[in-house]
């Protein structure tokens, strides 16, 4: 399975689908639109998400970040009149570092996560691939009232308070999807595609706009799984941000986020949809607050799966 991650709600599922489905049937590919350089490292909060959840390290509360990190270096900066723009646990730092000198060495971003994936007790089976080898290249930019910030100046600087007028991606239409990519989409013609509950705009939407990627998706199962329960998201800027790029803040508007590739949504239980878009539409619960609520999920996904996948063998049968 081919699966597209941002960060919090993908990696809360990863949790689940880890336990359910065999290691080598996890091919993430991860946003890097958010990744910036800060203090001489390279930080890609998505990835570093998505690593250090299926190493189990991850900071369950705010799901970025280690658990049990420190923050001596970010506070010495701060005292030394040099604060940075996002809080770095000593930790997570280490993983910067090393990400950043395996780039200066030569390595690819794609190499470079793979080896601190390696580092960090991943099996190689489970794949975990960066949307492109150009590092810190496509910048996420909010448009507001007061100008244009860097996403994580809003979001994380500004606490996401300034309205949103639009957001644009630089140099989005310049990356190419990296070779690992490139090789999983062409390889895996079968492969189902799972679209993870992470924000359509800024963490969905760059992967699905990289070069000749929706082109694969579209000949591809895809199903996702909405991020957005009710009339909101249920953590970060997804609904503000999906309204300000003219998309209704429902599952209705995840719906119409994808509409070009998707087969099949899975909305919550308590959630109502149109009855006349033409796409599956699946209602189980899908806030994951404990991981055996990722669990349930990732099975009632791979139960979906086997049933898909069986019925396409049996129409390839029949027509042949
Ligand atoms: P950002 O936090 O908006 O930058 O984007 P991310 O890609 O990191 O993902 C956040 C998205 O995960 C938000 O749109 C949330 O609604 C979604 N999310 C977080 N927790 C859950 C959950 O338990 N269930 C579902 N369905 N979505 C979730």
């Amino acid at each position: 399975m081919i699966i597209l991650s941002g960060g919090t709600g993908t990696p809360k599922l990863l949790v689940g689908l880890k336990r359910v489905f065999k290691d080598e049937e996890l091919q993430i590919i991860v946003n890097t639109a958010e990744d910036l350089w800060i203090s001489g490292n390279l930080l890609c909060p998505d990835i570093d998400s998505v690593l250090y959840t299926l190493a189990g390290v991850i900071n369950k509360h705010t799901w970025w970040g280690l658990q049990d990190d420190s923050f001596h270096t970010h506070t010495a900066l701060e005292q030394l009149r040099y604060p940075e723009q996002l809080m770095i646990g000593d930790k997570d730092r280490a993983t910067h570092i090393i990400r950043s000198e395996l780039l200066r060495r030569g390595k690819s971003l794609t190499e470079a996560t793979l080896m601190l994936a390696r580092n960090f007790g991943i099996p190689d089976r489970i794949k975990i691939l960066p949307m492109t080898d150009d590092p810190a290249t496509v910048r996420t930019i909010i448009h507001t009232p007061d100008g244009k910030l860097h996403f994580q100046e809003f979001w994380v600087a500004r606490k996401g308070q300034p309205d949103v007028l639009d957001v644009s991606f630089d140099n989005l239409e310049k990356v190419n999807p990296s070779e690992a990519v490139l090789e999983v989409l062409e390889k895996e013609s079968e492969a189902m595609v799972l679209i993870g509950p992470s924000n359509p705009i800024t963490s969905i939407g760059p992967i699905l706009s990289v070069k000749g990627i929706q082109e694969h998706l579209r000949w591809k199962m895809v199903i996702a799984i909405s991020p957005i329960i009710g009339t909101g998201a249920v953590s970060g800027p997804a609904g503000k941000l999906m309204r300000a790029k003219g998309f209704e803040v429902s599952p209705y508007g995840v719906y119409t986020c994808y509409k070009d590739i998707l087969d099949t949504l899975v909305i919550d239980s308590n959630d109502q949809f149109p009855a006349d878009t033409g796409v599956e539409v699946l209602k189980t619960d899908i806030l994951l607050k404990k991981e055996r609520d990722s669990k349930r999920l990732a099975l009632f996904l791979k139960k979906y799966v086997m049933g898909a996948t069986r019925a396409r063998t049996r129409s390839r049968r029949n027509t042949t």
